[in-house]
């Protein structure tokens, strides 16, 4: 698509799955200048989309990142905001100390790349997507901290798109269902599910089976082209909206 080439971009989560994907996706279609943010400074170093990179090793969460980011910056027009961690656990349950992990990264981290987006396109326009979650919208047994701090991040791109319109700023979200991304392996009823089923391969497949009426999770790559999609001039009229990826989990 010709309105990403020769533009820049700003990733966070970059340095796996879905982030990782979607800078392979803007890379191929000629993005020139690329802003990445990942807490994993090595998998941050392992992503060369080729072109100017910047690569920013740190939490999403803390402010001092930001300023960083803000201060080597110019103009920035595509913004894939989408680091995020998951945990699961029955409200009982909850680990105080788990549930600000998880609020803090996927809500708190947010706000702040939401805003240094914002400031960066405001002279001149631009797109942003938020990862969302279906867990944001679905309610499910032990998804509190996770479904809590993605229903907050669609309202973030829903009240974010309000205001940016005047402008020339759109805001998308993105909920997807299950997709097959290293960030299953943080969840303890996952390492359940590898054990009882063989292997990882087996356990992504046996939950896609299982969970949805198409009969699979999505590949990164999928949910890549479907955020570059809302990213780009062919959804020029599309903001705050959630575009629902789950393969008809939340049906
Ligand atoms: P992933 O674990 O492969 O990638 C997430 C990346 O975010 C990692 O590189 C991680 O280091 C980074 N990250 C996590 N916390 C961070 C922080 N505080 N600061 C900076 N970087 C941080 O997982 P993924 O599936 O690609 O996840 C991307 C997004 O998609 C997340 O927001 C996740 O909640 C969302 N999502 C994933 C699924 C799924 O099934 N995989 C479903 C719905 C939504």
């Amino acid at each position: 698509m010709p309105c990403f080439s020769g533009k820049t971009a700003l990733v966070t989560g970059a340095a796996s799955g879905i982030g990782a994907a979607c800078v392979a996706w803007l890379a191929a279609r000629g993005t020139a200048r690329f802003l990445l943010v990942d807490l994993d400074a090595d998998g941050l170093d392992r992503i060369n989309p080729g072109g100017e990179v910047l690569r920013f090793a740190g939490d999403v969460a803390d402010p001092r990142l930001w300023r960083k980011v803000a201060d080597s910056h110019g103009v920035v027009d595509f913004a894939v905001l989408n680091a995020g961690c998951a945990d699961a656990a029955p409200i009982a349950d909850i680990d105080f100390q788990q549930w600000r992990r998880v609020l803090s990264a996927n809500l708190d981290g947010m706000i702040l790349s939401l805003q240094c987006a914002m400031r960066a396109m405001a002279a001149t326009g631009g797109s942003i997507v938020l990862t969302a979650s279906v867990s944001g919208i679905k309610a499910e047994p032990g998804t509190a901290a996770y479904g809590a701090s993605k229903a907050g991040v669609i309202q973030l791109a829903k009240v974010a798109a309000r205001e940016g319109a005047p402008q020339g700023i759109r805001v998308n979200a993105i909920a997807p269902g299950g997709v097959d991304t290293p960030i299953w392996d943080q969840v303890p009823m996952f390492q359940d599910l590898v054990t009882q089923q063989g292997s990882r391969e087996a356990a992504i497949s046996a939950m896609g089976q299982m969970a949805t009426p198409l009969g699979r999770y999505a590949r990164a790559d999928e949910i890549a082209a479907q955020v570059g999609f809302l990213l780009s001039d062919a959804a020029a009229t599309i903001t705050g909206a959630v575009l629902v990826s789950d393969g008809g989990y939340s049906l």
